[in-house]
């Protein structure tokens, strides 16, 4: 029944504001896959004449989930992936908080264990109880993680793509993924013509995963360590700034957490922060580069240069990443999980962008908000951790409880299926 009814909520949408659902670059040559409302299984390999043809496709079946491909192809509808003319790839970066950990999951992520039914909050790899691999999760939102992944599109632009790859910022698609993240297309031909190999490469890149620090440097000769040459390349150039970041700007009890987070002993830490002052000016004057530091062999300073790449690289989405055959949400379609927009923005527009209380109307992803229009539900998951949109806070609600709530979170809690109508 909520089924029906989310399908012609959507079917509202497609019909009285279709006006508002842009273009993707020639797309004609675009691959379209759709989720429907009655099975969780997409249809893929359909194609579109133009943005018309789509937009009543729309309207006619309005899908819970749309979704359209990086790649260009002269057949997108040819249903063998060999015969469709491939013609290239844009560029595709997923950034997904459902991929990295943030400290607010540990208030609104749930998880149940299949096998031992115990539950708790937070992000887990394997049941902390009975070490079973299955269990199931419930993903909430929140603004802090939706910060956090948008200050990864940011470095991921900023520090990465425009200064690295000479890519301008007319050509980045940046697009609030309607759910737990942001997506980036970038657009422009020698992009589209990477081979697979070479988008692995690129992805291993950003994330800074397989770095040699031999090659940056790094090398112990007798009892002596030399450390990184700050300008030989851009991986080794963005190490030495982070580290001269921390020395200078952070106090000694947020070295001393960085420190643990990289999983080194108190007397290593003590140590560390006894050298400090001496380890800044090795690395900003270049009269040597010895970086002998007590307690620091060659395997604690990999440890160390590999804490501080990951605070460096950013935290793709690798698979999508490298997949020529992936599909990414339509640009203005509605995510089935939330009943939000899929909402496109500019760099300039993503710097101040708060999908859950966005104040400018023509980027608010949360296109049903209506404060007067109440509808009741009913929750039908064990809990269901409390929603702050546009300000206000709903919940936690619990099984069966029947509430009376804003349009826009009734639709947000039953495309979650966490309620049903009453
Ligand atoms: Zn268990
Ligand atoms: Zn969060």
């Amino acid at each position: 029944m909520e089924i029906n009814y989310l399908q012609r909520v959507f079917q509202a949408y497609y019909k009285e504001r279709k006006s508002e659902i842009p273009s993707v670059s020639t797309i004609n040559n675009r691959e379209f896959g759709f989720i429907p409302w009655n099975k969780a299984i997409m249809i893929r390999h359909m194609g579109f004449k133009d943005l018309q043809a789509l937009k009543d496709y729309l309207i006619e079946s309005s899908p819970r989930h749309v979704y359209s491909s990086g790649s260009l192809y002269s057949m997108p509808e040819n249903t063998n992936m060999d015969q469709k003319g491939y013609q290239g790839c844009d560029l595709i970066v997923d950034i997904d908080v459902d991929h990295f950990y943030t400290s607010c999951k540990d208030d609104h992520d749930i998880w149940i264990c299949k096998e031992c039914d115990s539950s708790g909050k937070g992000m887990i790899t394997k049941c902390p109880k009975c070490g079973s691999l299955k269990f199931s999760t419930l993903n909430w939102i929140c603004e802090e993680c939706l910060e956090t992944a948008k200050n990864e599109i940011i470095k991921l632009l900023e520090e990465f793509l425009v200064p690295d790859f000479d890519i301008s910022l007319e050509q980045a698609k940046i697009a609030f993924s309607g759910h737990r993240g942001y997506h980036l297309k970038i657009e422009n031909d020698k992009i589209r013509a990477l081979t697979t190999h070479e988008r692995r490469e690129i992805a291993d890149y950003l994330t800074g995963h397989n770095i040699s620090f031999e090659i940056l440097g790094l090398q112990q000769i007798g009892s002596n360590i030399y450390g990184l040459i700050g300008n030989n390349l851009d991986w080794s150039q963005k190490i030495i700034n982070k580290i001269k970041d921390i020395l200078r700007n952070y106090s000694d009890n947020q070295i001393k957490d960085l420190l643990f987070q990289f999983g080194f002993n108190k007397n290593v830490v003590k140590s560390f922060i006894n050298s400090k002052q001496d380890f800044l000016y090795t690395i900003t004057n270049n009269t040597h580069n010895l970086w002998n530091i007590e307690g620091f062999g060659i395997n604690n300073w990999k440890k160390f240069l590999k804490g501080i790449i990951h605070q460096i690289g950013v935290e793709i989405d690798e698979p999508v990443l490298i997949d020529i055959h992936r599909l990414i949400r339509y640009p203005g379609s509605l995510h089935g999980k939330t009943g939000f927009k899929v909402q496109e923005l500019t760099i300039k527009q993503l710097y101040d962008f708060n999908p859950l209380n966005e104040n400018r109307d023509d980027l608010n992803p949360i296109i049903f908000e209506s404060k007067k229009n109440m509808q009741k539900i009913k929750i039908v998951e064990s809990e269901v951790p409390k929603t702050k949109i546009k300000g206000d806070t709903y919940g936690p609600y619990f099984k069966d409880e029947i509430i009376e709530v804003p349009n826009h979170i009734a639709i947000f809690l039953l495309c979650k299926e966490v309620a049903v109508p009453v």
